[in-house]
């Protein structure tokens, strides 16, 4: 609709008088360039002026509207410190009240306020020197035919540095007239009519200039339908920024995979385990994909510990028998280094022969793997993201898995394709996102999601302690550790400072060495060790060769040690819901059930114990994510933000949901695309069908 350069959206705002170039450039500053920016500038709240109060009736604090004539006015001072000031006494029926400014244009207000003549005031009523004052309100004199001006709904825009709310209020103004007799809507009419939603104009006119019938209760809450249609439309250039990426790659050819239909029952026999269900659905997704010449693109959620590598392992083997090399990706050394073992320690029939890249791999060894994996011996090949992308030539790489999908980004998957035949493309998750957000986030990825943990899998035990069950628990830790099992402590920070009581790592490491020291080995780990350090003692922990490691976050993501039963964490009220739950997955994986003990350092208050109770209750981590979410926007991931496109708060997803769904909809009507049914069977594809 505005692509061209000589439509009016895109003139620069110095063409509208009153804007020359310095305003302009602090108008640029704020992202405001052309007549379009301007219009889309909306206001954060309105000021209710349609109501006139009396002077005697007008409340200390409130924003009042009076009308009154004007019976001394003039400059005063100056006065020291505070240099001059202007004072005018406006008089109504019912009394008095004092306006003064102390930075002002003498000659403005000298224009403006004449004695003897009416004005309308509008400004905050101060009674704190018993008399009633206003201080730099705005006035207008009465009469003139503009008096509805005055008395109205007014628009506050967010403020830019160097332009007046009544200068900006003036620009916006031009602006929609420039713009108003060229303004296509972009969105069908029966889309809009089906939503409730107003149209474009109609939108654009209720939220700069809101009649004065509007509730503006609903206004300021941005609940209006004129709000919501300017939610749908940032949620519409999100989804079509994400959709044409999609397309873009559907159109693609790649490396179709074919598999018989008995694939995966065949490769169930050599499993010492059955399938669930939602492993094999998932499964029949993903080989589905692959069968196909376009790319896969596929998120495969699922909670930690619910069975994701298998489905993998399927997936790299479907690959492995078309002649395919796979790829398998990990955030970090430790993470890759699983893996591996996972491959190799997989049944024989895989016919697997994995290997890892690692960074310390040098000379003649590294020269004879990279040569291995040119050559096709080698599959599939494990290392770290970086690694496998700046590192090795394959002979026929087909797929490339992606562990822990929220460490990696659009970017990286285009650079994927551009180092195989468009390799089909598997990204993992057990960071769970809830249906709406992974629409949007992952609109470019079907997904798949695994739902229930493998049968006699027990959820980890949750409970909430405080400082009084110290005892107790330092006595089932010991426990545990002598009876060789596992345990970790997170605290929040990696070192103590003076002004806060906040448990460090480093602290808890040195008390508890002093404590346990001699009879268990233990480890530090945190985000400011060296890498190879950091490697080392996770490796150390997963292999069973610390017993306790303490540390921060660092050892959220992934991590899987068989041996551990048992997480305490510190100061828990510090982490998001989400990530307790992540980190408590770490621990209750070897069969023997797990303990998770959320420390708290005082008795924590009801507010505190109801967000912490949602875990003792819920071992779900979809539940929990999105109840984090709707609480917090999730830490970090507030925003929303691709390419071409506003940026999208994960609280408005939560609130508008269908309108999220609408808006997906809508993009794939405007790219040609069929929509996708709106009703989807559980755990089958709900991203958006190629
Ligand atoms: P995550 O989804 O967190 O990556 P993993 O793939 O590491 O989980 O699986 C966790 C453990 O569960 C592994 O030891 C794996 O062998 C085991 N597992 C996977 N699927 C099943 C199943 N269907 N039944 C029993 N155990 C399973
Ligand atoms: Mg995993």
């Amino acid at each position: 609709m505005d692509n061209e350069e000589r439509s009016p959206f895109m003139m620069p705002v110095t063409r509208l008088r009153g804007i020359g170039e310095g305003r302009a450039a602090r108008l640029a500053a704020r992202g405001i360039e052309t007549l379009r920016d301007l219009i889309y500038h909306l206001p954060l709240r309105y000021e209710d002026r349609r109501r006139v109060t009396l002077i005697s009736s007008a409340a200390d604090g409130e924003n009042a509207v009076v009308r009154g004539r004007v019976t001394a006015a003039g400059e005063n001072g100056p006065f020291r410190g505070r240099g001059r000031r202007f004072n005018v006494v406006v008089r109504d029926p019912s009394g008095c009240i004092e306006l003064v400014w102390f930075n002002y244009n003498g000659a403005h207000l000298s224009r403006l306020v004449v004695k003897d003549s009416e004005l309308w005031v509008y400004g905050r009523v101060d009674l704190s020197s018993g008399a009633p004052r206003m201080y730099h309100p705005d006035i207008m004199p009465t009469g003139g035919g503009r008096d509805d001006d005055f008395l109205r709904i007014l628009p506050v825009y967010p403020t830019v540095p160097g332009c007046s709310p009544r200068m900006l209020r003036a620009a916006v103004e031009q602006a929609l007239a420039e713009v108003f007799p060229v303004l296509a809507d972009p969105v069908p009419p029966g889309t809009t009519e089906r939503l409730g939603l107003p149209t474009l104009s109609g939108a654009l006119e209720a939220l700069h200039r809101p009649l004065a019938q509007s509730p503006v209760d609903l206004v300021n809450a941005r609940r209006s339908p004129a709000h919501r249609r300017s939610l749908f439309d940032r949620f519409l250039a999100l989804m079509l920024a994400v959709q044409s990426r999609a397309l873009s790659r559907g159109r693609l050819s790649g490396s179709p995979c074919p598999t018989p239909e008995d694939f995966i029952f065949r490769v169930q026999e050599w499993l010492p385990f059955r399938l669930t269900g939602s492993q094999a659905g998932a499964a029949a997704e993903i080989l589905a994909d692959m069968s196909r010449p376009s790319p896969m693109s596929r998120l495969l959620q699922g909670d930690v510990g619910c069975g994701k590598t298998v489905v993998a392992a399927l997936a790299v083997h479907a690959a492995a028998v078309n002649g395919f090399q796979s790829a398998i990706m990990a955030p970090t050394q430790v993470l890759a280094s699983q893996h591996f073992d996972y491959f190799s320690r997989l049944p024989r029939q895989f016919g697997f022969r994995p290997v890892l890249l690692t960074a310390s791999t040098a000379g003649s060894e590294r020269l004879r793997i990279l040569e291995r994996i040119a050559d096709g011996s080698h599959n599939p090949v494990i290392g770290t993201q970086s690694l496998i992308q700046t590192g090795p030539v394959f002979r026929s790489l087909g797929l490339a898995v992606i562990d822990e999908q929220h460490r990696f980004g659009v970017r990286q998957r285009r650079l994927l394709d551009e180092k195989g035949n468009n390799p089909h493309v598997l990204v993992m998750s057990a960071t769970p996102i809830p249906r709406t957000l992974a629409m949007t986030l992952h609109a470019d990825l079907d997904i798949s999601v695994i739902t229930r943990l493998p049968e006699g899998r027990m959820p980890v035990v949750t409970r909430v302690a405080g400082p009084k069950d110290k005892k107790d628990l330092y006595r089932s830790l010991l426990t545990r550790l002598s009876a060789g099992q596992q345990a970790m402590v997170v605290c929040p920070v990696v070192e103590g400072c003076e002004d806060s009581d906040l448990k460090s790592a480093e602290e808890m490491y040195s008390a508890l060495r002093r404590l346990l020291g001699s009879r268990f080995r233990i480890g530090l780990v945190h985000g400011r060790l060296p890498a190879d350090r950091k490697d080392d003692v996770m490796e150390k922990f997963r292999n069973g060769r610390v017993d306790l490691l303490v540390g921060t976050t660092v050892m959220e993501v992934g991590l899987h040690a068989p041996g551990a039963t048992m997480i305490i964490v510190e100061h828990p009220e510090r982490f998001g819901l989400a990530q307790l739950h992540q980190l408590r997955g770490r621990v209750g994986r070897g069969g023997a059930g797990g303990v998770c003990v959320l420390m708290c350092s005082e008795d924590p208050s009801t507010e505190v114990l109801n967000r912490l109770s949602i875990l003792t209750e819920c071992s779900d981590g979809f539940k929990i994510a999105e109840h984090d979410m709707r609480m917090r926007g999730h830490g970090e991931l507030t925003g929303v933000r691709q390419a071409g496109s506003g940026e999208v708060d994960i609280r408005e997803i939560f609130r508008e949901p269908a309108l999220l769904e609408a808006a997906r909809d809508a993009a794939a009507d405007i790219l040609g695309r069929n929509p996708p049914p709106t009703k989807k069977p559980r755990g089958s594809r709900s991203g958006i069908q190629i």
